[in-house]
């Protein structure tokens, strides 16, 4: 995508009141009109997430961030601190030490600093080890989320977690929030009402369609980057018409809308139904539960 339309695009999002864009791979740092679009939504305005894999980009980048003024987290994306199973993953060879430097100077540089993670059965294992890590390294936040089957994740729907397994995922996820101090525990997960009421009480609810949508370099225009139903492409038509008028978008934002079993549930009002986009994949239904969901 070129820098005019994605100048448009940028525009257009922040005529809709837009608060924030989130930069996301791909590896964003490799685009070669970069750092014109950051700067670009900085003139306008709008705070910048970065989600970058660390791997290639320089202190002295690093510390170029420092000139905007709406700059504000940078995620790295981290699914392990075992060097060869990092590696393994990534499908990149010779980055590891890289990646794991970049994050504690970023840290340096004081900005909001987060790790990504995605869970696998391969690394259910490493996420206290991995929020031990960014605690000692002062990263402020840590988000750690199950592989979806789409996109790469389709390609090894045999890592993706089983339903027992993301049970004992999210027990893990409300054992660390209870305990966790200067380092905050993002995950967020609607099914973390089954475990503790109270804490769900105080989580986000899923933000697909309701206050983010996902572009893809094609301009195709998903609620959320792991549901895999187009809602539009924002090279045919303007971003405002698809955010008001896509039956998809508008079917999300809508309660009735949820399975049988979702709409008696006492835990209904905390977790809508869990993830849409797992419901679809699973049944090609949006309207069914999410397939996780242990009642
Ligand atoms: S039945 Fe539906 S609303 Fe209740 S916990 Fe499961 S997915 Fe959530």
């Amino acid at each position: 995508m070129n820098l005019k339309i994605i100048k448009r695009i940028i525009r257009e999002a922040k005529e809709m009141d837009t608060f924030a864009i989130s930069i996301n791979g791909g590896e964003p740092t490799l685009h070669p009109n970069f750092w014109e679009i950051l700067k670009y939504i900085d003139k306008l305005g709008m705070e910048i997430v970065l989600t970058t894999n660390g791997s290639t980009i320089s202190e002295k980048e690093l510390k170029k961030f420092q000139n905007l003024k709406n700059f504000s987290c940078i995620r790295f994306s981290l699914d392990s601190l075992n060097k060869e199973f990092y590696e393994w993953f990534r499908g990149r060879k010779g980055f590891f030490e890289k990646v794991i430097k970049n994050i504690k100077t970023a840290t340096k540089f004081n900005y909001q600093v987060n790790i990504l993670t995605t869970i696998t059965r391969l690394n259910l294992n490493e996420i206290e080890k991995i929020f031990s890590f960014a605690e000692k390294n002062k990263v402020n936040a840590v988000n750690f989320f199950p592989m979806v089957p789409v996109g790469r994740g389709k390609l090894n729907e045999n890592l993706v977690l089983s339903k027992k397994e993301f049970r004992k995922f999210l027990i893990k996820i409300v054992e660390i929030k209870k305990n966790s101090s200067t380092t905050k525990l993002l995950t967020d997960h609607p099914l973390i009402a089954l475990l503790d009421i109270n804490l769900s009480r105080s989580l986000r609810i899923c933000p697909a369609g309701i206050i983010s949508i996902s572009i893809t370099p094609t301009g195709e225009v998903f609620p959320c980057p792991y549901f895999p139903i187009s809602c539009g492409n924002i090279l045919k038509e303007s971003l405002k018409k698809i955010w008001n008028n896509n039956t998809l978008l508008n079917k999300l934002r809508d309660d009735n809308f949820l399975s049988e079993k979702c709409k008696v549930c006492k835990f209904k009002d905390s977790c809508r139904g869990g993830c849409r986009a797992l419901a679809f994949i699973e049944f090609g239904d949006i309207n069914y539960e999410d397939p996780l969901c242990w009642l």
